[in-house]
C-alpha cells in the first residue's frame, strides 16, 4: 500500500515538500496512539520521531501499569509494538526531528532537520518533556561520565559501584531500585525528609538492602577527573556540607516540556505546558496536543496514550467540518 495515497501532493514537484492531513510530531505513547488513531480513520498520518523513538517511556527498564501486560513489559518492547500497529493501518514512521513549525496559517508549516518541510491540515503535537537539571557545578560537566538521567542507558555500567540517586518521586525511587541490579549501593538523596513517591514503590525501597536514604540533603557539586569521583552533599537544616566519594549520579527530580518551537504561537501555562481543552485542542483551529507535552499532572503511558488517541479522533473530525480547498 502506498501509505501516501491519501496525503494530497501540492509539492509542485519539490521531493523536500510534502502535504499531509495529520502530522504528529513526537513517538511517545501519545505520538503513536495518535498515528494508530489517525491510521484507522484512513489519514495517512505521518509522525516524526523526535530525537528518540518511542520519547521517555523507551527509555524505562519496565512498564508495570499499562493494562493488558499483566507481568508487565519493557518500555522499549511496548514502544516498538505500539509502532508496529500504528504502521499496520498505515501511518508512517520518520526518524526525523521537527526544528521549525509556522502556525499563522493552514497547511500549518514543518520544517525538519533532514531538510524536509511538511504542510500539514493538522498537527498534533507529542513531543513530551525532558529531564530537569540540578544546574550545580560540574553536572553538565560529567553528563555522560558518571552523570546519567537514565537508569536502563546507563545503569549497567555501575556494575558493583556505589550510585547516588537524586529526587523523591516515583521516577528517583523506582529507578533506585533498578540500579540496584547492578550497583552494589545505592543512595537517595532527597531534599526532603519524606518521599513524594507512591507507598509501594517507597515500601519496596525502603525494604531494599542496598538503597540507604539521605534525607534533607542536596547536592551542592559535583567533581572528578575525567569521571565523577566525589559530590559535596549539604544538610538543608543545619547547612553542613561533607564530601562523598561515588561512581555515579543519577537525577531523577522532574521534567520540563519540549514546548520551545511553538514559543509565541500556541497558549501555555506557566510552566511552559501547551494548554489544551479536554478534546485537546490547543488555542489554534487544527492543532492539537496531546500527552506530557500538555499534561503536567498524570504523565502517565496510559493517559498520554489516552490523550493521543483522542487528539487523532477529534483531527479527524476537524478535517471532515474545516476541509482546506484542497480537499
Ligand atoms: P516528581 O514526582 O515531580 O518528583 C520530583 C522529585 O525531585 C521530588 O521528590 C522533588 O522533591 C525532587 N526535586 C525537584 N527539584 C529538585 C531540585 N532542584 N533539587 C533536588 N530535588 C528536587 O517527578 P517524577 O518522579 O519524575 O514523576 C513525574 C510523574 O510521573 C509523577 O506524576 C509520577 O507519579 C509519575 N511516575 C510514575 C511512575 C509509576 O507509576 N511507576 C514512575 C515514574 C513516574 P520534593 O518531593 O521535595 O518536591
Amino acid at each position: 500500500m502506498d501509505m501516501s495515497e491519501n496525503n494530497i501532493s501540492t509539492d509542485n514537484g519539490n521531493d523536500n515538500v510534502e502535504s499531509v492531513r495529520i502530522l504528529i510530531i513526537g513517538s511517545g505513547p501519545a505520538g503513536l496512539s495518535a498515528a494508530l488513531y489517525g491510521a484507522r480513520a484512513d489519514l495517512a498520518p505521518v509522525v516524526l520521531t523526535g530525537m528518540e523513538l518511542g520519547g521517555q517511556v523507551s527509555l524505562t527498564f519496565a512498564v508495570e501499569n499499562y493494562p493488558g501486560f499483566p507481568d508487565g513489559i519493557g518500555g522499549m518492547e511496548l514502544v516498538d509494538l505500539f509502532q508496529k500497529q500504528a504502521e499496520r493501518f498505515g501511518a508512517r514512521i520518520e526518524f526525523d526531528l521537527a526544528t521549525e513549525v509556522d502556525l499563522s496559517e493552514r497547511p500549518y508549516n514543518v520544517k525538519t532537520q533532514n531538510g524536509k518541510q511538511y504542510l500539514a491540515e493538522t498537527l498534533i503535537i507529542c513531543t513530551g518533556a525532558s529531564a530537569i537539571h540540578l544546574n550545580v557545578p560540574g553536572e553538565n560537566e560529567f553528563v555522560g561520565r558518571g552523570v546519567s538521567y537514565c537508569a536502563t542507558c546507563d545503569g549497567w555500567f555501575f556494575k558493583e559501584k556505589e550510585v547516588i540517586v537524586v529526587g523523591g518521586g516515583d521516577s528517583a525511587v523506582e529507578e533506585s531500585i533498578f540500579l540496584t541490579r547492578y550497583a552494589d549501593n545505592v543512595t537517595i538523596v532527597h531534599r526532603r525528609d519524606e518521599l513524594r513517591a507512591g507507598a509501594l514503590l517507597s515500601e519496596r525501597a525502603k525494604a531494599n538492602p542496598k538503597i540507604g536514604f539521605a534525607w534533607n540533603t542536596v547536592i551542592k557539586e559535583i567533581s572528578g577527573n575525567g569521571a565523577v569521583q566525589t559530590v559535596k552533599l549539604q544538610d538543608t537544616q543545619t547547612g553542613e556540607e561533607q564530601d562523598k566519594e561515588i561512581d555515579g549520579v543519577f537525577i531523577f527530580i522532574g521534567h520540563s516540556p519540549n514546548t520551545s518551537l511553538f514559543t509565541n504561537q500556541l497558549d501555555m501555562d506557566d510552566l511552559g505546558y501547551i494548554e489544551v481543552d479536554h478534546l485537546m485542542q490547543t488555542n489554534v483551529p487544527g492543532v492539537f496536543a496531546a500527552g506530557e507535552v500538555a499534561d503536567s499532572h498524570f504523565r502517565q503511558v496510559i493517559t498520554s496514550a489516552g490523550m493521543g488517541a483522542a487528539a487523532a479522533i477529534q483531527a479527524n473530525h476537524f478535517l471532515e467540518e474545516q476541509p482546506l480547498e484542497t480537499d
